[in-house]
């Protein structure tokens, strides 16, 4: 066959597979125009998912007759005004959605601009267009797009289910309204309104409505910048996760993407601090110079490629992990919440003032942090009730009433167990006794018993916790281990009789090229006859726990991984591993703890980032006030 042009419906019925692959992706090309066309008013009606109806209203400026017959046409945007592809400032600027979707579905444009009579409609079916004819419709333009593919079915048979391609839609819909919250969307699906979000100054406000409620309210606020890159938005306290990662919403230069790169990050950060299946949450602006980034690899514009990769990867993860610690100890709020409730007699016996507007205030009290006392908290600690401890600590030698004996309440949880032998039990009362006031101000307070040999009880002055010590003892491992190695002082310990390790042939090069990563983390690891490694020396605080398994462990990772595996995986899978030898190996589950080995735990607890939790994100303590036991007992 001689070679011939490709006919113009054809050109638009092949590119049309790259930008128009769904209804989703439809839907978002349409939206995007409406925004670019600086609609505050955007209206969707679905049918089937889109498959055979997509309709947009918007209140945009319109387009006039010339404009309208030309949108359909390949190649014919109004976007580049300069022809600099690197200064786009819009959201379309390829010039191909209308041309592609009209190619392959039945669709419909009217459109209105303010100074004109009446509006204009054109149809376009399978690339055929229609004349341009007057009609009815307010200032702004009204797509129909129906039967997404009817000119291309061996396209038709690879759209899905209708429950699929509704939440792809879905999808679409709610990032670029996190990105515009000063537009309202009106979503409709068969008939039936599934999101309505007003225009809004606050974006706080789109967050709540469009993610969650629960989001807004459980969400860290993240703000940086520095001449590289700025990045604002939120991301979800640990203790607030989804079961899928699709509650992940980036925006790069304020469009929505979905980048391996940055989910990858993310997924890094809440690594240390969530179990293992659990996805933080996050909405993300990331905003750095245009020439950066390149948002023109992919047609449908979700991924993007960044210029310097590793950069932006490693701000955004010490961003996002300074903004987390930062917060360490919000999240025990909502747990108070709980436990009060699984304290509350059975539901027949609520008595009336458990009603839920009485319950609201209450939880309100809740939200408040736990409180260390007023006269110590300045303006800049008020956030953290755990740096009062530390400057209390600082303080503690001018401040006559917190010079603690022996500064016995200073000691870490270790040096207690190891001097413990040195005290008689009457000597440990004595001291305990005097000391019962000053460990009152302290953020978890004094310890007052043990329950089950698992669970410490302490009290302030206004509050009790109570403490699961094998859950906080896991944490205060692992964060002591991460400590080590950050500060690269990680304590090794000459292995007795070394451990051989197994290395498959196509691994063995990754091991060796990150002996140096693993010695970072304490292991002495050198290669051994033909495909073995030997393990000499290992961190001291594993005490020889399970390290050839540890070891292989990290190894078949690489096998996962392949080349791709980079310092931050590495650290990562170690990390994994060690935290899980942390948690089987603790031995402070099911053990009589003294009271002053209580205290010490609970003081290690307070200057531990992250101590509310165990390494698999199960709560370390709970907070009651003396007040919600009044109202309790019906007291109050
Ligand atoms: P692009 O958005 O890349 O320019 P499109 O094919 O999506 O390409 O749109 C072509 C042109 O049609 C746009 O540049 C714009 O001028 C016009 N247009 C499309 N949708 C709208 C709308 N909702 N309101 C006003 N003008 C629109
Ligand atoms: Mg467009």
């Amino acid at each position: 066959m001689s070679i011939r042009f490709l006919n113009p419906v054809l050109i638009n019925q092949i590119a049309a597979g790259e930008v128009v692959e769904r209804p989703a992706s439809v839907l978002r090309e349409l939206i995007e125009n409406s925004l670019d066309a600086g609609a505050t008013s955007i209206k969707i009606n679905l049918r089937e998912g889109g498959k055979t109806f997509i309709e947009i209203i918007d209140n945009g400026t319109g387009m006039n007759a010339d404009d309208l017959d030309l949108c359909v046409e390949r190649h014919a945007t109004s976007k580049i005004p300069d022809n600099n592809l690197f200064n786009i400032q819009s959201l379309g600027f390829r010039g191909e959605a209308l041309a592609a979707v009209s190619s392959v579905a039945r669709v419909g444009i009217t459109t209105r601009q303010a100074f004109m009579e009446t509006a204009l409609h054109l149809s376009v079916s399978g690339g055929e267009k229609s004349v341009i004819t007057p009609a009815q419709s307010p200032i702004g333009t009204h797509i129909t797009v129906r039967d997404l593919f009817y000119a291309t079915p061996a396209r038709l048979k690879f759209l899905k289910t209708t429950a699929v391609e509704l939440s792809a839609c879905m999808d679409v819909i709610e990032r670029l309204s996190l990105s515009h919250p000063h537009v309202s969307f009106y979503v409709t699906h068969n008939e039936r309104t599934l999101l309505a979000v007003a225009a809004t100054d606050s974006f706080n406000t789109r967050l709540s409505k469009v993610i969650s409620k629960d989001f807004g309210e459980n969400a860290i606020r993240v703000n940086y910048h520095d001449d590289f890159i700025a990045i604002d938005g939120h991301i979800s306290l640990t203790t607030y996760t989804t079961s899928s990662a699709n509650k992940q919403y980036f925006f790069v230069n304020r469009r929505p993407v979905k980048d391996k790169l940055l989910h990858t990050a993310l997924k890094l950060v809440y690594h240390d601090y969530i179990p293992r299946e659990r996805h933080g949450v996050c909405c993300l602006f990331l905003t750095l110079d245009p020439s950066l980034v390149d948002m023109n690899v992919h047609p449908a514009k979700t991924e993007v490629r960044f210029v310097q990769s590793g950069k932006i990867r490693d701000v955004l993860l010490s961003v996002l992990h300074g903004f987390l610690r930062e917060h360490p100890t919000q999240t025990s709020s909502h747990l108070s919440q709980a436990a009060l409730e699984a304290f509350t007699p059975a539901n027949t016996l609520v008595p009336p003032h458990y009603s839920p507007s009485v319950i609201t205030p209450l939880q309100q009290r809740f939200d408040a942090r736990p409180q260390a006392p007023t006269q110590a908290r300045s303006s800049a600690q008020k956030n953290n009730a755990f740096s009062f401890t530390r400057s209390l600590s600082a303080q503690s030698s001018q401040t006559p009433s917190f010079s603690l004996q022996g500064n016995t309440a200073l000691q870490t949880f270790e040096e207690v167990e190891r001097n413990l032998e040195n005290h008689s039990d009457n000597e440990v009362y004595a001291e305990e006794q005097s000391e019962e006031n000053a460990l009152a101000h302290y953020p978890l307070g004094h310890a007052r018993a043990q329950l089950f040999k698992s669970y410490i009880i302490s009290e302030t002055n206004d509050a009790f916790y109570l403490v699961d010590q094998h859950a906080a003892a896991e944490r205060l491992f692992y964060e002591k281990l991460k400590r080590q190695i950050d500060q690269r002082e990680i304590k090794r310990q000459l292995l007795l009789i070394p451990e051989i390790i197994d290395v498959k042939e196509h691994v063995l090069k990754n091991t060796l090229a990150h002996l140096s990563s693993f010695k970072d983390f304490g292991f002495i690891l050198e290669p051994f006859g033909v495909c073995q490694m030997i393990v000499r020396e290992a961190p001291a605080l594993l005490e020889n726990k399970n390290i050839k398994q540890l070891i292989t462990d990290v190894l078949d990772c690489f096998e996962a991984e392949g080349d791709t595996l980079d310092q931050h995986f590495l650290r990562s899978h170690i990390l994994e591993k060690l935290s899980s030898i942390a948690c089987h190996g603790s031995v402070r589950f099911g053990r009589s703890l003294s009271l002053l080995e209580m205290n010490a735990l609970l003081r290690d607890i307070e200057t531990t980032p992250f101590a509310d939790q165990c390494n698999h994100g199960r709560p370390s303590f709970i907070r009651l006030t003396r007040s919600d036991l009044e109202k309790l007992f019906e007291r109050s």
